[in-house]
């Protein structure tokens, strides 16, 4: 706590201060056909003199990884996800291993201070590595870490994914991964009734090519008990995050009308990017 509370008072002896922040002071020049991106005017746009840096948020399982991963790869900036962080960290067998496991597989939050130092030594390799701008994944998580991440940096856009919680709940279910190249995979066949007025939806499972089927594994905390406990901490602490972003003017709503066919299309207009694909597109 005294840690953080020296974060929150700017000063020269903080060294997770200091880390966070020059891990965050980007310089990179956006290139030409990155600054062709949304000029949807109600969006926080980027400074020109660097690259995008964007937050998304939404519940456990309703998909940020998968599309923050997408428009990482369409827009050439790193997509960083605290949960592959902590995930890392918990498989490394270093000191905080088993501390982590038990915080993770019980689906709650793991300390701001333990994020921040795993966040910090993240884009501090990716700087040395000549990367710049992010898509943050999982990150911020409560208002202290989005008040910190403001005072480090300026967050142009923060796309929030919305989708039906009977749907994330089946979607977290049917999550798989590759143990060998990391991909995410989804072998639920969702097909939820309209009710309430709630339209239904449908979504084709995402099944992994031949050479991944074997080699799946399912996240330990994406059981029906974790998966419900980890929507529960979400709706308490990282939905206030919600209102922080949309009281600046930065939050974009976005209600995912099914799988990824259907979604990514829409996603790509929403943000005033579907050109952008074709140009790209044209030119590999
Ligand atoms: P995720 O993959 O985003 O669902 O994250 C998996 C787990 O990592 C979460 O349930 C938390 O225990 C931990 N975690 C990830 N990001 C954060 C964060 N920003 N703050 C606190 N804990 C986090």
């Amino acid at each position: 706590m005294a840690a953080l509370n020296r974060l929150l008072k700017p000063s020269p002896s903080s060294s997770i201060s200091l880390l966070f922040k020059r891990s965050f002071s980007t310089t990179a020049i956006v290139s030409d056909s990155q600054s062709h991106h949304h000029n949807n005017p109600n969006f926080a746009q980027p400074k020109p003199s660097r690259n995008f840096q964007w937050v998304f948020l939404g519940c456990p399982g309703v998909g940020k990884g998968t599309y923050a991963s997408r428009l990482s790869n369409l827009l050439g900036v790193p997509h960083i996800a605290t949960g592959d962080l902590v995930r890392h960290e918990l498989s490394s067998s270093g000191p905080l291993s088993s501390q982590l496991a038990e915080i993770v597989n019980q689906g709650k939050l793991v300390s701001d201070e333990i994020i921040f130092n795993l966040l910090s030594k993240r884009i501090e390799a990716g700087e040395s590595k000549g990367e710049s701008g992010f898509i943050l994944d999982g990150f911020p998580r409560t208002i202290r870490q989005a008040e910190i991440l403001d005072q480090v940096t300026e967050i142009d856009l923060v796309v929030n994914l919305k989708l039906r919680e009977d749907v994330i709940v089946e979607k977290c279910l049917g999550r798989r991964i590759c143990s060998q190249c990391g991909k995410g995979f989804n072998v639920a066949s969702i097909n939820a009734k309209a009710e309430n007025g709630r339209p239904g939806m449908s979504m084709a499972p995402l099944l992994p090519p031949q050479h991944c089927a074997s080699k799946l594994i399912t996240r330990a905390d994406d059981t029906e008990q974790i998966v419900k406990e980890r929507l529960r901490v979400y709706h308490e602490k990282s939905q206030p995050v919600e209102d922080f972003y949309k009281t600046q003017g930065k939050l974009m709503e976005f209600d995912l009308p099914g799988g990824i066919p259907e979604s990514w299309p829409k996603l790509l207009e929403a943000l005033n990017l579907d050109d952008f694909e074709v140009k790209r597109s044209a030119v590999a």
